[in-house]
């Protein structure tokens, strides 16, 4: 995960930087969803891909997800 690497990364660097010494980073992760044209329903891309698990339709597109946001960076303390 894209996410695990980048609070990795961050637990590296934090605990070398007087500044970011217990500061915590907080990562959104967006579940990706898939939208069905044939029976107007929406499902979890990452369970059942680009066919439709309701229909079998191949006529879908992606709705959201796949990103990583940096929602924020908290400071402790
Ligand atoms: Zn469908």
């Amino acid at each position: 995960m894209l996410s695990d690497y980048l609070t990795e990364c961050w637990n590296w660097a934090a605990g070398r930087t007087e500044l970011l010494k217990g500061a915590v980073l907080v990562v959104e992760k967006i579940p990706a969803v898939t939208y069905c044209e044939e029976c107007d329903s929406t499902y979890g891309t990452v369970e059942h891909g680009k066919i439709c698990p309701y229909c079998g339709s191949g006529h879908t597109y992606l709705l959201q997800g796949n990103e990583t946001n940096i929602k924020e960076i908290e400071a402790c303390g």
